[in-house]
């Protein structure tokens, strides 16, 4: 079968040995797999010994259509006893596409209990999305939204836009702080204003100093900062305005389980219940054949890419 790898040379197309069927795992035959900013940051590392792709959907081999979260968590440790299963104390080195085989390949092996089923609406070209933004509807929970706040974006990467998608529905009105226009314009569609006045909650989304020197700016004295971007590395915090207005910093790593379901689930039903999602976020599709052009396109800040899309 066929399989996106990161090798000397980049991205590649190889072959690799057809994945087996085992008794606590369902194999998946995949229809749709994005790319992250995840998947950008690990090509630094040159040649990586597993399948790329964390963020993608297939169907069972009994025809049952399902996305996948691709955490692995031990199940024993004090956080996932805790259904905080998203901090595992070990779990990071195994989350498929990030540390093992992941979902850019013709079939992929996975724990039946990481399948969620998606609402018969959603299609499956569209449903590698679950994944980021599930990361997205954690994220609501984590700023613990309970519904009228203002809530302010800034970023408008896919993260950014997930954001603005998740909050809407909560939200008395959501103001996004985008730095390219056709981020804007995506943002606008799905239902945010451009960033103006005070916030009660204000989602960080681009993992910068100037992003976190905007949202503090924004952010009502009194109100909370929310962290859903990847910080690879430590970012200074403008100390005195979030010390004068008493802001309060929180943040938010991949998706869980919650009293009624889990923040996967809801976001294949965020993603059913509004199409308009899908269509802003995936700007770009390509056959598996062509990932190397895939990824090329995701990392080119000037091709107006939000999310690639890859379908074996
Ligand atoms: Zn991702
Ligand atoms: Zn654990």
């Amino acid at each position: 079968m066929r399989a996106v790898r990161h090798s000397a040379e980049g991205i590649e197309v190889v072959q690799v040995p057809d994945v087996a069927p085992n008794l606590e795992s369902e194999i998946i035959s995949v229809r749709s797999a994005s790319i992250c900013g995840s998947d950008l940051h690990l090509l630094q590392f040159g040649a990586l010994p597993f399948t790329l792709g964390h963020e993608f959907a297939g169907i069972t081999s009994t025809g049952r259509a399902v996305a996948i979260d691709p955490n692995v968590p031990c199940g024993t440790c004090d956080q996932c006893r805790g259904s905080a299963s998203n901090r595992c104390r070990t779990a990071t080195n195994r989350i498929l596409g990030i540390g093992a085989d992941g979902g850019m390949a013709d079939l992929i092996s996975v724990r039946k209990s990481a399948l969620i089923d998606l609402p018969t609406s959603l299609r499956l070209e569209d449903a590698c999305l679950v994944e980021p933004l599930g990361v997205a509807t954690h994220g609501m929970r984590q700023a613990q939204l309970v519904g009228g706040e203002r809530v302010g974006v800034v970023g408008a990467g896919s993260i950014g836009l997930a954001a603005v998608a998740a909050a809407r529905p909560l939200a008395s009105e959501v103001g996004l702080a985008a730095r390219h226009e056709h981020q804007q314009a995506a943002g606008e569609r799905l239902g945010a204003k451009v960033a103006q006045g005070e916030y009660d909650v204000v989602i960080e989304c681009a993992g910068t100093s100037s992003a976190l020197e905007r949202a503090t700016e924004m952010c009502r004295p009194g109100g909370l900062v929310l962290f859903l971007s990847t910080l690879w590395d430590s970012v200074p915090i403008p100390g005195f305005t979030a010390m004068a207005k008493e802001l309060g910093f929180r943040w938010s790593f991949t998706y869980g389980e919650h009293e009624h379901g889990t923040d996967l689930k809801d976001s294949a039903q965020l993603l059913s219940d509004n199409p308009e999602i899908a269509e802003t976020l995936i700007t770009h599709r390509f056959g598996i054949d062509e990932a190397r052009e895939a990824f090329r396109v995701a990392s080119d800040r000037k091709s107006g890419s939000i999310k690639v899309v890859i379908e074996p």
